[in-house]
């Protein structure tokens, strides 16, 4: 089953051709599917003069913008490899990327220009300008005929790791992974033909991709696009009701909610809400929910395409706090990290198994032994459990989880307590070491704008919510967290507190 695909971009421009795929709000230019599908086309035959053949990767560093999305679907004509570069990285991290996917070529948005030049120096690479080159050479060129059909287990694009625990590795991603993703996504939140999205979250993070996306525009619905994300431009889009599937991670709830028009939208514009990527707090929930929109809670991870679980929209209020059941074409098991079950209701790995897994990273065996256990199953990293009903509920990752007189504690558990104090805005908590205790918590707090309070009041908060050794023992006031550009928060990069540096 899916071994091998048709040419998903054709097809979806012959069933839709004059249907819009594109939208960039900036401009107000509309590109219909039509007019996607000629410019892919056309941008395979430039790759293709420029060397580009099946296998080779093309590397691409740039904002969000359409042409993105050309050069996705010109490398899957030619059954070349995009490797979407991460732009907040400068340019001694860009040259390890560079020199790990070895490209043919790297097309290159104004922004970022000087940067990938400085990154390149040393490297025999073809330079593409996305402005001043690209679309006068693709609106040349004649349209590429493409590959008839696409074998489903080949790489399509990588997707690199934000480097978080050890050196980038590149997330191979193939077309057979990018189907099941939108088959999970399309029958978890019934997505219609024809509905329209927002695309704003980075394009080097699988959740630009694939989040909102591509699942998208298989359905042949409309994405707006926006070069970055803009929390007013967003509420504005939903109150016009413009948008009728959001599908992105809790920074971005975050934000919505923190906006001024977030008290005066029309959030019941928008027909399905969801959310993956990292731990999504009850009370963001909750907020949402005052205001008539349900926000379905859901986990994923870039090895896993990214959708695995997603709650339904029925019991997302009822079961707040878990990440519903694992989706249609997608199976979940919790395990210690050597493969063996745990009985129902016990804590351990959360792992996985199905069509839509990475076959691995990108030249890093090691790597890709160490991600699936001895039967195959797909180790995450990350602890949760299964109610009996079958709701998974997500502890955290592994790494982050410390012992604490002996007690295992779960950051994830703690922060969620901690947000939803009046004036709290976000919390981070990590395990430092004690001399009494082996570890205790550390909360690292962004209070709400104006407000103060004091460590005993946040330690009473907690010891009314949590057992005593859950409850921090150190509290650290910051104006930010280091994030990643998906927003998640780098515990590794926070400082330890004063009080035990
Ligand atoms: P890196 O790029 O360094 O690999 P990452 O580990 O965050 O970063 P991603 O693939 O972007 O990689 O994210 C997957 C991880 O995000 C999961 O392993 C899990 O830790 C976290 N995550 C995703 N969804 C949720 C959720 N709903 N609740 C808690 N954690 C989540």
């Amino acid at each position: 089953m899916m071994d091998i695909l048709t040419d998903i971009t054709a097809r979806r421009a012959a069933l839709t051709p004059e249907r819009p795929a594109f939208h960039i709000v900036e401009t107000g230019e509309i590109i219909s599917f039509a007019r996607l599908e000629d410019r892919s086309a056309r941008a395979a035959t430039v790759l293709a003069e420029r060397g580009v053949g099946e296998g080779d990767r093309v590397a691409i560093l740039c904002r969000n913008r359409v042409e993105f999305f050309e050069a996705l679907f010109a490398c899957a004509k030619l059954g070349a490899i995009l490797a979407p570069l991460n732009w907040r990285m400068p340019a001694r991290e860009l040259a390890e990327l560079l020199a790990d996917c070895a490209p043919t070529c790297l097309l290159v948005g104004s922004e970022d220009r000087q940067k990938a030049a400085a990154a390149a120096q040393s490297l025999a690479l073809i330079f593409v300008d996305l402005e001043n080159e690209w679309p006068a050479a693709r609106d040349a060129a004649p349209p590429h005929p493409g590959r008839p059909a696409w074998p489903g287990d080949q790489p399509w694009y990588l997707i690199y790791t934000s480097g978080t625990t050890g050196r980038p590795k590149g997330v191979i991603q193939t077309y057979r992974m990018a189907l099941v993703n939108y088959v999970n996504i399309s029958q978890a939140i019934d997505l219609r033909d024809g509905e329209a999205t927002v695309n704003f979250l980075p394009l080097f993070h699988t959740a630009g991709i694939n989040l909102h996306t591509l699942p998208v525009l298989m359905a042949g619905g409309l994405n707006h696009l926006l070069p970055g994300f803009d929390a007013g431009t967003v509420l504005r889009l939903i109150d016009d009701g413009q948008l009728d599937v959001m599908l992105c991670v809790p920074a971005v709830y975050r934000e919505l909610a923190l906006h001024p028009d977030f008290a005066t939208a029309d959030l019941t514009r928008l027909r399905h809400w969801a959310c993956g990527g990292a731990p999504m707090p009850d009370v963001l929930i909750e907020t949402f929910a005052a205001r008539g929109a349900v926000v379905c809670n859901g986990f994923g991870m870039t090895e896993t395409g990214p959708t695995a679980f997603l709650m339904d929209r029925e019991h997302a209020l009822e079961r707040i706090g878990s990440v519903g059941k694992p989706q249609l074409l997608i199976e979940a098991r919790i395990a210690t990290p050597d493969g063996e079950a745990l009985a129902s209701g016990g804590t351990g790995e959360v792992q996985f198994f199905g069509p839509g897994l990475t076959p691995g990273y990108w030249q890093r065996d090691d790597e890709t032994a160490k991600l699936f256990t001895a039967d195959g199953w797909l180790k995450s990293g990350d602890l949760g459990r299964f109610d009996a009903d079958g709701y998974c509920y997500i502890a955290g990752r592994i790494k982050e989880m410390y012992i604490s007189g002996g007690e295992n504690v779960y950051p994830a558990e703690v922060e969620n307590v901690l947000d939803e104090h009046p004036a709290v805005q976000e919390s981070a908590v990590t395990g430092i070491a004690d001399d009494k205790w082996g570890e205790v918590g550390c909360a690292h707090l962004i209070l709400r704008d104006g407000q103060a309070v004091t460590d005993m009041a946040l330690r009473d908060w907690c010891r009314e919510r949590l057992a005593g050794y859950k409850v921090p023992r150190h509290f650290r006031r910051t104006n930010d967290f280091p994030r990643t550009a998906a927003g998640k928060v780098q515990k590794h990069l926070l400082p330890l507190p004063e009080t035990v540096e």
